[in-house]
C-alpha cells in the first residue's frame, strides 16, 4: 500500500529566507510530498550557536510559511536546551506517526556529502528516506567520490526514483535537480548589521519582524 510521504526540513533558520522556501516548495512538488515540517534547531550540535533565540527563529518561520498550508512549523527542537540530534527527532516522529508512514529528510547536496559526521548517521536510513537537492547540471553522482567509502556505498545501494518514496517508509536516497538561490542567512545577518536592505531576500513579514525586534544588530 502506498502513502504520501511527509518531508522534514531542519535548519537554524537564523533567519528563514527565500532559499529555504524555494527548496521546500520545489521538493514538495517534485517529491510529491503530503506536507513539510519545518523544524528550527534549538541548540545545534554541529555548528555555532544561532544569533537569536529559538523563539524568535520559530516566530519568523511561522510568518514565512503562513500562506502555504502544506508547510507546518514543528517546534519540538526549539523547545529543547540540550543538544538535539536529527536521529532523535526522527525517532520521535517515527513513534508518533507510526512505522508505515514514509518520512523524507530533506537536505542540500553539500549537507549530504557531510552526512557521515552526523550523530548515529547510519540509523537515519532506518528512520527516513533522504531527499537531496542538487544544482541542475551537477549530479551528486559526480561528487560522491569525494565522500567516505561507507557513505558512497549507502548512496549507491539506496539511490531510487521518487515513486519509491511512497512505497516504503524509509531507506531510499532520491536526488532532485533544484536551482539554488544565492541567498544565505549569513548574508542577511551581515546586511542587517551594516544597515543595508534585505528586501527580496526573504518574505516581507520576516523582514518587518527583524526590524521591529532589532535582531542581528551589533550590540
Ligand atoms: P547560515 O548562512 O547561517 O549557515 P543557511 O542560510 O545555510 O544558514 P540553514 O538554516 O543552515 O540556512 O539551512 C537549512 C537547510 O536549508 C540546509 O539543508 C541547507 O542546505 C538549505 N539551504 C540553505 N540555504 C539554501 C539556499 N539558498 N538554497 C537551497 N537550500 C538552502
Amino acid at each position: 500500500m502506498s502513502k504520501q510521504a511527509i518531508g522534514i526540513l531542519g535548519g537554524t533558520f537564523d533567519p528563514i529566507h527565500f532559499g529555504h522556501l524555494r527548496l521546500a516548495e520545489e521538493m514538495l512538488e517534485l517529491a510529491e510530498l503530503q506536507k513539510i515540517l519545518f523544524i528550527p534547531a534549538g541548540t545545534p550540535p554541529n555548528r555555532d550557536t544561532p544569533q537569536v533565540s529559538a523563539q524568535h527563529r520559530s516566530a519568523m518561520v511561522r510568518l514565512a510559511i503562513a500562506d502555504q498550508p502544506a508547510f507546518i512549523l514543528d517546534e519540538r527542537e526549539a523547545d529543547r536546551t540540550t543538544p538535539c540530534y536529527t536521529v532523535d527527532t526522527l525517532r520521535e516522529l517515527r513513534a508518533e506517526l507510526g512505522a508505515a508512514q514514509p518520512l523524507c529528510l530533506l537536505m542540500g547536496g553539500d549537507a549530504f556529502l557531510q552526512l557521515h559526521t552526523w550523530h548515529e548517521w547510519e540509523r537515519l536510513f532506518e528512520l527516513a528516506h533522504i531527499v537531496v537537492g542538487y544544482r541542475p547540471g551537477f549530479t551528486l553522482e559526480e561528487r560522491i567520490n569525494s565522500a567516505t567509502e561507507k557513505l558512497r556505498r549507502h548512496y549507491q545501494q539506496r539511490l531510487c526514483a521518487v515513486a519509491a518514496l511512497s512505497q516504503h517508509p524509509s531507506g531510499g536516497v532520491v536526488e532532485l535537480a533544484i536551482p539554488k538561490l544565492e541567498i544565505s542567512a549569513t548574508l542577511i545577518r551581515s546586511r542587517v548589521a551594516e544597515n543595508r536592505s534585505i528586501r527580496y531576500l526573504l518574505p516581507n513579514p520576516v523582514a518587518d519582524y527583524i526590524h521591529q525586534h532589532q535582531l542581528y544588530k551589533p550590540c
